[in-house]
């Protein structure tokens, strides 16, 4: 499929069954309206022929048979905060956007599930789940805006997926549209369900190129009786991620344990004055939940692991507004780095925990020896990291730096027995580092797999396949 954009890709005739599906006013064609479709938080760029607004799993199907018929390429999209370009329209074609399907169907606490149309804000789930006891236990720092849709397609991930796991394993069932325009259904509302191939596990994290979910059936779980959290600081970063894999491996699974360096520290305190230790090297926020005996005692044996590491000052949250100011600080990591420079890349690589200490100690050689500032961001507990480097992207000389530097970075994951990505998915920013993880023939049979569900290549083409 060629890249450049060919003119009248959507003829006036294919954009009038376009809009008998959909209406006028679900369908945008101006290309002011189309730039703001063309783009996620990575950094590239390519505007869609047209973006439609799908309300219902029949519209979708039908648009899908339009296209189908006339190999236009197709993009979902939820919040379009993607930071790995997933939900880019390379091809140009159609930008399926799903915020108008954001409804929650059911809540059926007893049978401990929800049913969400894809365009539900994950915060809102959480939010519609709260006042039943329950929670959905995905918690990405972009909760706040991003989908159920685009998390599903990006198998999500957060700091409470330490204990509870990522957006796969909260999947029950799904409704999903191919490319042909055919609406099937995986799974179902039963928390067991062994019946035929798990297709849900590989339409989840497939970036939509195998197809388009149109609803969701998620587990939900009781809330914790008791959430305790910490803040501690050290003077070494060494110390600090030691103390990550001692306190796992010595069998405590924490709910989250969240990694932040020096110049994370420091770039957040001058944004939000929070009491963060500026001095510090490497700081840890470590949250338990649970039966309320059975957390105090955890926490003790935490406490003990931390000063062996020769932990420094810490803080342990007395009350709900000071849980919240701990979570602050770490949520806002992202927003305070967008301050430092016209572009941030946050990346995102995962190495066994044994080897945390490693690889932060690789990440900070590379980045020192690139000439770049850069800081550490892990959800540390389960191998988790994201460097994250403030760069500006119209300064050439920079910018090739960065991409070495992520060159190397890459290539020390892979070397330390860890993997691309933990959460953000390849998109079109990893593609070309599959290799280091994955052989020729792994990489010919997920090919193979593209070609069989989508034989014209119509769904988010150019995406890691
Ligand atoms: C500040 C910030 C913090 C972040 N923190 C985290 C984090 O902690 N953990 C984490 O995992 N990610 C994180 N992310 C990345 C991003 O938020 C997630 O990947 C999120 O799941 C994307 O959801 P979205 O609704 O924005 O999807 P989009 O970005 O719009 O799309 C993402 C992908 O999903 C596909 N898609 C969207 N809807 C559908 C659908 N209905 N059917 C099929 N495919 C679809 C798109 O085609 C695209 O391939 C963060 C991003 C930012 C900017």
């Amino acid at each position: 499929m060629p890249r450049t954009k060919t003119a009248h890709a959507i003829s006036d005739h294919i954009k009038n069954q376009l809009i008998c599906v959909v209406t006028k006013k679900r369908y945008l064609d101006r290309k002011e309206e189309l730039s703001c479709y063309s783009y996620d938080a990575f950094w590239e760029e390519s505007i869609p022929d047209a973006v439609i607004f799908p309300r219902t799993a029949d519209e979708v199907s039908r648009i899908l048979k339009i296209a189908s018929r006339h190999k236009i390429p197709v993009t979902g999209r939820g919040a379009g905060t993607s930071v790995c370009g997933a939900p880019i329209p390379l091809y140009h074609g159609i930008v399926l956007c799903f915020s108008k399907m954001d409804k929650i169907i059911e809540i059926n606490t007893r049978d401990r599930y929800i049913i969400v149309q894809p365009g539900v804000i994950n915060m809102d789930i959480q939010k519609a789940l709260t006042p039943f006891g329950f929670f959905y236990p995905p918690d990405p720092g972009s909760m706040a805006t991003s989908t159920i849709g685009g998390n599903i397609a990006q198998n999500a991930g957060g700091p409470r997926c330490l204990k509870y796991g990522v957006t796969m394993d909260y999947i029950l069932g799904m409704e999903v549209v191919l490319a042909t325009g055919e609406i099937v259904n995986f799974g179902s509302k039963n928390i067991k369900d062994v019946t035929g191939y798990k297709l849900s596990s590989l339409f989840c994290g497939s970036e939509g190129t195998l197809g388009l979910v149109t609803q969701a059936i998620l587990k939900v779980v009781p809330m914790p009786e008791t959430i305790k959290t910490l803040m501690v600081s050290f003077k070494d970063l060494d110390d600090t991620a030691r103390a990550v894999s001692d306190i796992i491996g010595s069998g405590i699974l924490p709910a989250a344990m969240e990694l932040m360096d020096k110049f994370t520290l420091n770039a957040i305190e001058d944004s939000f004055d929070l009491g963060l230790d500026r001095e510090a090297e490497g700081s840890l926020l470590i949250e338990i939940d649970g039966v309320k005996e059975a957390c105090e005692k955890e926490m003790g044996k935490i406490i003990k692991k931390l000063t062996e590491n020769n932990a420094g000052k810490i803080q342990e949250s007395s009350t709900e507004t000071d849980r919240q100011r701990l979570w602050t600080a770490r949520r806002s990591a992202y927003g305070v780095f967008a301050k430092l420079a016209p572009d941030i890349i946050s990346e995102d690589v995962t190495v066994p925990v044994s080897k945390v200490p490693e690889m932060i100690r690789k990440i900070k050689r590379i980045t020192k020896s690139y000439g770049l500032r850069a800081g550490v961001l892990a959800h540390a507990g389960d191998g988790n990291m994201h460097p994250m480097i403030p760069a500006n992207k119209n300064d050439k000389e920079e910018w090739t730096r960065v991409e070495k530097a992520f060159d190397e970075i890459f290539e020390a994951a892979a070397h330390l027995g860890g993997t691309l990505s933990g959460e953000h998915g390849i998109g079109l920013a990893k593609t070309r580092y599959l290799p280091l993880v994955m052989n020729q023939d792994t990489i010919n049979l997920m090919t193979r797999i593209k070609q069989v569900i989508d034989p014209d290549n119509i769904l988010n083409p150019g995406k890691f396949v």
